[in-house]
């Protein structure tokens, strides 16, 4: 790997427990649906335990987990814990962390995962403080129960981290973790027992006034980009939001594409906060990934390098990009993503 160096760092604290047992946090999306990444995350506690639990929290808990009791016995699940407030919608640290204490303090659970997204960074160190304990962040690899790896300095450096802790705070990279392959055959398997727990904010001070979504671009029916196959990704080179929309949207709807964007694309207004890749964004691993009129800069690299294939669209055949391509189109891409647009579509 491009800028691997490995080395081991310890988290005292014994490891006294008998047995492992995971509970995975399960984030939903805004209609209330299981969101895709989850099936990556249930993949990462399946390699630590065979004993798994998921816990689901907001208005729509015992929706979604119906969801789950449909998807069959696959995803290794011996129970769903559930709890139905509204109060619990946003995933809210302040509500979220003192009922997680709770569960975690029952002593049924060795290790309690959740996606290294934005709720998990928001709620994990809360959960951390209040435990007394020392949260694992964006786990991408798990050797055994007690050892991890996770990347630091932006990913120039893998540590193996050796935990042990009675409790392990795991978040994890998705993309990281290769997704369950869920059986939804439609063959009736055994229900997963769902078991509602109690609703204990710890007394929060915290009192949510109003949740102002952001206007975000119309991504209706596009693969989620954590989660996608493929990720065509557009750099502050594509000058303004409409050439950006009016440019990508086709090329991604010929290949069923997440679309992403630069830090300088999003900073200048072409695409939305939550489609940044590379170390202050998103983190993404597809088969397929192109980037188009990027420059290569490390902080995007950081986002995208573990994709499978890369392809660079860019006039500069300098650009650092280039070296972290296994296919380069140096040219105009005001020319080439219209023709490539157009042969994928003959195809
Ligand atoms: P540029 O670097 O300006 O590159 C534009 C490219 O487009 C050039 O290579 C140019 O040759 C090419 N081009 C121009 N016109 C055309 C054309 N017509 N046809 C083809 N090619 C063309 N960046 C991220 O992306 N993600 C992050 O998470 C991130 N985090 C950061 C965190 C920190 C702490 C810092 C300091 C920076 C971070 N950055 C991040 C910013 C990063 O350093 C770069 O500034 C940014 O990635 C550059 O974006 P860009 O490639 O769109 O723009």
């Amino acid at each position: 790997m491009l800028f691997c160096r490995s080395y081991v760092a310890r988290v005292p604290r014994i490891f006294r427990a008998r047995f492992v047992s995971t509970l995975t946090f399960i984030e939903t999306t805004a209609d209330g649906k299981i969101s895709p990444s989850t099936f990556n995350n249930l993949a990462a506690a399946k390699r630590i335990s065979n004993s798994n639990t998921a816990l689901i929290l907001g208005s729509n808990a015992s929706k979604v987990a119906e969801q789950f009791n449909n998807l069959g016995s696959s995803l290794g699940l011996e129970k769903i814990l559930i709890l139905e407030n509204a109060k619990l919608d946003h995933s809210l640290p302040e509500y979220v962390a003192p009922i997680l204490k709770n569960v975690l303090e029952t002593g049924k659970f060795t290790h309690f995962i959740m996606q290294n997204s934005n709720v998990g960074k928001n709620i994990l160190p809360r959960l951390g403080a209040l435990m007394n304990c020392q949260p694992i962040s964006d786990v991408v690899d798990i050797q055994d129960p007690k050892t991890f790896k996770r990347p630091m300095y932006a990913g120039n450096i893998l540590a193996t981290v050796v935990s042990e802790q009675k409790i392990n705070l795991l978040s994890v990279r998705s993309s990281s973790f290769k997704s369950i392959d869920v059986n939804n055959d439609g063959t009736p398997s055994e229900k997963i027992t769902i078991e509602t727990i109690p609703y204990n904010d710890g007394d929060s001070k915290a009192v949510t006034i109003e949740w102002e979504f952001a206007d975000l671009m119309d991504n209706t029916g596009r693969p989620d980009l954590v989660s996608a196959k493929n990720v065509i990704s557009g750099g502050i080179a594509l000058k303004d939001k409409t050439t950006f929309d009016e440019l990508l949207e086709p090329l991604a709807d010929a290949l069923n594409a997440g679309i992403g964007g630069t830090r300088a694309a999003v900073d200048s207004g072409l695409c939305d906060n939550s489609l940044q890749i590379g170390q202050t964004g998103k983190i993404i691993a597809p088969d397929l990934y192109i980037a188009i009129g990027i420059s290569g800069a490390i902080q995007h690299l950081a986002g995208m390098k573990n994709a499978k294939t890369v392809v660079a669209i860019n006039k500069d055949a300098d650009a650092p990009i280039f070296k972290a391509s296994d296919y380069g189109l140096k040219g105009d891409l005001f020319e080439i993503v219209p023709q490539l647009t157009a042969k994928l579509r003959e195809m």
